[in-house]
């Protein structure tokens, strides 16, 4: 089995700027990632998308270009298209790469596992012609294509971009139908002084506003009762905003309410989490340099709390120079030397975060959805079901998920995990802390039978 000093998973922002900075200490490092071309989830095709699509996608794309270009070192055995399903103690990863399974071991792991979109579940939203906002982007960053007749609906900042870049495309959004209110943002404004630190951000926020405005595209804002409309596929959405109902006939739906970690690789090895009430969803337990409470483990970027891109990067940096002073590749004091102007510069691209979390709430109907709305869509689980077995005594997901088959499915939970907890932990008055979260094993993604069949070496576990 090949041995690496650091193994990171995820080449996003966070994961090459990790290998990059490793590879520089004098780390061999193995960058496993199941997309087939680096760049996570911003900077997703960024080497071949760029030219064509670059004026669409808009500049903090292109920066995307510098990053995969550091990855490109002799140090760095960058594998795609790898699918890791198992992180062991021991520091052993198992992957699936050309439908075989692989192993292989490190000194160091960093997970750079990022963000998902959080699932927004409403009436209608397992109809055909409804996917995510950031599925939408997927389709025009990977395929230049978009969703005509589209309406995007929900909350966030990345809304705005998306429909900004829609209107670039030349296919703008019908709509925007956006839940915040003008209490959230009154409430966001005590964190102002502080993201007056991270101005660039809010301007950009205003440019993409007046983009979305030119382009004519209506706004609704403090939207509620969003739901789609539709037969065997989506056909209008529907919601209530200013005391009036309103019906926008549409061929898609395009939700959004915020990104969350993608924290399935980090609990499925036992790393400790804690609720974060700002961004609503359960963050890994971190320090300052990534590390947690698994020896020899760090998490670095959106899957260690949502900060965004730049922010991301610094991470994967800081934790990097960390790996690199665990193995003895860098002293301590120039660890801290390297480390301190990252530090920094992290700092000042996590100061606009606390004012958004506030602007931008999740929308609070879509965290504890109505009895009929499908949770799991795996398992096709109402919200309904779950409340019922919360008043037959099921105290927390993993009990609610043994009697529903609620987070069983190929998803291992990531759709409707966060909805679960909300909705057991309402039912019971405790908070979500106390509620828990489903209980993450390996595979944390599907693998087959020929995969694990056609691997060089058994998997450790296969015998126990
Ligand atoms: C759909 C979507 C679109 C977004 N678009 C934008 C945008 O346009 N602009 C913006 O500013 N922010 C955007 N964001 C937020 C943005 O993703 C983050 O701020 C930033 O990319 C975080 O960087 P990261 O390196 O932490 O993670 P990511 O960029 O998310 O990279 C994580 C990588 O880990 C890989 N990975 C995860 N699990 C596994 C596994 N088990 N095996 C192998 N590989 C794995 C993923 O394939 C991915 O490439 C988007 C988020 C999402 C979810």
């Amino acid at each position: 089995m090949e041995r690496f000093d650091l193994a990171i998973i995820g080449a996003g922002p966070a994961g090459m700027a990790a290998a990059a900075e490793a590879a520089q200490r004098g780390l061999d490092v193995a960058l496993l990632d199941e997309q087939n071309r680096p760049g996570g989830q911003i900077y997703r095709e960024v080497d071949r998308a760029a030219g064509p699509r670059g004026a669409i996608l808009g500049p903090d794309y292109l920066h995307g270009a510098s990053l995969t270009a550091g990855i490109a070192r002799p140090e760095i055995r960058y594998l795609p298209g790898t699918v890791v399903w198992a992180v062991e103690d021991g520091l052993r990863i198992s992957f699936t790469r050309d439908g075989r399974g692989g192993q292989l071991e490190a000194g160091r792991v960093i997970l750079a596992t990022g963000a998902l979109e959080r699932p927004m579940p409403v009436p209608g939203w397992t109809l055909p012609g409804v996917m995510t906002a950031g599925a939408a982007q997927i389709l025009l960053k990977q395929s230049g294509v978009l969703p005509r007749r589209a309406v995007l609906a929900g909350s966030g900042p990345l809304l705005y971009l998306i429909a900004a870049q829609m209107v670039r495309a030349g296919t703008p959004p019908l709509a925007l139908v956006e839940t915040q209110t003008r209490a959230s943002l009154r409430a966001a404004g005590r964190h102002l002084p502080g993201a007056l630190r991270g101005w660039r951000y809010l301007a950009k926020g205003l440019k993409l506003l007046a983009e979305i405005q030119r382009a004519g595209v209506p706004r609704h804002t403090g939207a509620t009762a969003i739901a789609v409309e539709g037969g065997t596929a989506a056909e209008a959405l529907t919601f209530r905003c200013k005391g009036r109902t309103h019906r926008i006939p549409c061929g898609t739906v395009l939700l959004h309410h915020g990104v969350v970690p993608n924290t399935q690789a980090a609990r499925s090895i036992g790393v400790p989490h804690l609720w974060s009430p700002a961004q609503h969803c359960f963050v890994p337990d971190t320090g300052a340099w990534g590390e947690t409470a698994k020896p020899g483990v760090l998490i670095a970027g959106d899957g260690a709390g949502i900060h965004g891109a730049m922010a991301a990067e610094y991470a994967g940096r800081i934790a990097a120079l960390k790996a690199a002073e665990e193995l003895g590749r860098i002293s301590v004091p120039e660890r801290d030397r390297l480390a301190r102007p990252l530090l920094r510069a992290r700092t000042r691209e996590t100061a606009v975060r606390p004012f958004l979390d506030a602007a931008y709430p999740p929308c609070a109907e879509a965290l504890r959805p109505a009895d009929g709305t499908i949770v799991c869509r795996c398992e096709e689980v109402t919200a309904g079901s779950i409340r019922s077995h919360a008043r037959l005594g099921c105290l927390g997901p993993n009990q609610a998920k043994a009697f529903s088959r609620a987070g069983m499915g190929p998803c291992q939970g990531r759709y409707c995990g966060l909805t679960v907890t909300a909705l057991l932990a309402d039912a019971h008055g405790q908070s979500p802390d106390e509620t828990g979260y489903y209980r993450i094993r390996p595979p944390i993604k599907p693998v087959t039978l020929g995969e694990l069949a056609a691997m060089d070496e058994p998997p450790s576990h296969a015998a126990e």
